[in-house]
């Protein structure tokens, strides 16, 4: 996962730092030292890593602090709001709105995940309401429309694309043009990401957009760019004047830090992020939480964005899983996926990939498989009251009576954080009301 191991050595620096014996300003200044050295191994623009020091020691003024303040709390912050700083351009991002045509056009480099992305996106409006389809400009190719079809076939998405047409340009124009008049509301159009020589490239990028004036172009970066990442965002930024960032294959093994200093070198938002290769593992990307996240804080509102995002009946799947009912909880997808929104929860999953994170979500449903209907409806506390419970599902479902209690245990936290999830849901959708 992206930066999972800077977040653990962030943290365990604060820590350390906190733990101190003697917390001065030498000892703050290591701090700083080893979150800098840190960030600038996963990637991170140096001149972003240089910025953070000086932001972090001007915010906390070490040595004017009263004698009883807070250090802990004081230094956490000023880490947080600094690692916000690197991720956020403070540019407002374009909203879609309902009952008009948006058109979306994606550019990036071949590769990075533009096929993939523009087909999770469209299903991503799509759960929210909005009439969506997809155009396939990219003609240079072979192959790049048929890839698309699949996907937008596989998500049930009107498409539109053409076999015998040679100009990238006539097929998004007239691709936009019909959906326009069928009134869609979303126009996701994907481009060609290579050509026979880069000046061609962006001069066909340049003309589709002239053609089919996207309301937001979105350029998608593959989060294993490493350093790279400034001068290509820079060289489409400067042609193709992109207004979003979609950061790809955050799932991977990659440091990812490079691809997330495209924001401060192009001051553009990142508005998704690629986890997974699933047309569902898109994850709308807000830099406070991605931080939270990041230092295993958790975030709730990312939870409660999940949920809405599986499009089932809300208001009986909060009730239930607030009532802390197994069936529902376990219709919320892998639990090592939603571990890092939980607070707490991220360090149970730390360490394991993807392999054994599905592996241990397969033992769990095994779990949920030996229990009867009445002990999956049940809040759980029936185990606590009768522990044979216990030893008969970890039997039945080739267990230990240790993952069955551990399964309980996750059951009781989620029930608590649904409660909590409420209110972020309740949120979220005012804030939608007013998209
Ligand atoms: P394009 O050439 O930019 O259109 O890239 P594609 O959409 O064809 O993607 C290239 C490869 O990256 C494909 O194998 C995708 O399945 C994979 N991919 C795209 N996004 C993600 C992601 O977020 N995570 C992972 N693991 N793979 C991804």
């Amino acid at each position: 996962m992206v930066l999972q191991d800077l977040g653990r050595r962030i943290n365990a620096a604060v820590t350390d730092l906190t733990r101190a014996p003697t917390l001065d300003e030498k000892a703050f200044d290591g701090m700083i030292k080893t979150i800098s050295n840190a960030l600038a191994e996963a990637d991170v623009n140096i001149k972003l890593v240089a910025n953070l020091r000086k932001t972090i020691k001007a915010s906390v003024k070490f040595h004017e602090l009263p004698p009883h303040a807070n250090k802990k709390r004081i230094i956490q912050k000023a880490v947080f709001d600094a690692l916000v700083d690197i991720v956020d351009p403070h540019q407002k991002e374009y909203v879609p709105k309902k009952g008009k045509s948006n058109v979306i056009m994606f550019v990036g480099l071949q590769g990075a995940g533009k096929t993939t992305t523009c087909t999770k996106l469209a299903r991503w409006y799509q759960a929210r309401g909005f009439k969506t389809c997809l155009v396939c400009a990219d003609t240079f190719r072979a192959g790049a429309f048929d890839q698309l079809k699949q996907n937008a076939t596989k998500a049930k998405i009107p498409y539109y694309g053409s076999l015998t047409q040679t100009d990238p340009v006539v097929v998004a124009r007239d691709g936009v043009e019909k959906f326009k008049k069928e009134r869609f509301e979303v126009i996701i159009v994907d481009t060609s990401g290579r050509h026979h020589q880069e000046d061609a490239l962006f001069a066909e990028m340049v003309e589709i957009q002239t053609a089919v004036q996207p309301h937001q172009t979105i350029m998608v970066l593959d989060a294993s760019i490493g350093q790279a990442a400034e001068s290509q965002s820079r060289a489409f930024k400067e042609t193709a004047d992109f207004g979003a960032i979609i950061i790809t294959k955050t799932d991977g093994a990659a440091a990812g830090g490079g691809a997330i200093s495209a924001v401060a070198a192009t001051h553009t938002p990142i508005v998704f992020i690629g986890t997974g290769e699933h047309l569902l593992d898109l994850e709308k990307f807000n830099p406070q939480s991605f931080v939270s996240k990041l230092l295993g804080m958790g975030d709730i509102q990312g939870l409660a964005e999940h949920v809405q995002s599986l499009n089932l009946n809300q208001k009986d799947t909060m009730k239930n899983i607030t009532e802390g009912k197994f069936s529902n909880i376990m219709k919320m997808g892998p639990l090592s996926k939603m571990a890092g929104m939980i607070p707490g929860m991220g360090g149970m999953m730390q360490g394991m990939d993807d392999e054994e994170g599905g592996m241990k979500l397969k033992r769990m449903i095994y779990i949920c498989d030996s229990m009867t209907v009445k002990e999956l409806d049940s809040d759980g506390r029936m185990f606590v009251e009768q522990p044979t419970r216990m030893t008969r599902v970890a039997r039945g479902s080739g267990t230990s009576v240790r993952e069955v209690e551990e399964l309980l245990t996750q059951q009781r936290m989620m029930g608590g954080i649904a409660k909590k999830m409420k209110g972020g849901m309740q949120n979220m959708q005012k804030a939608q009301g007013q998209m």
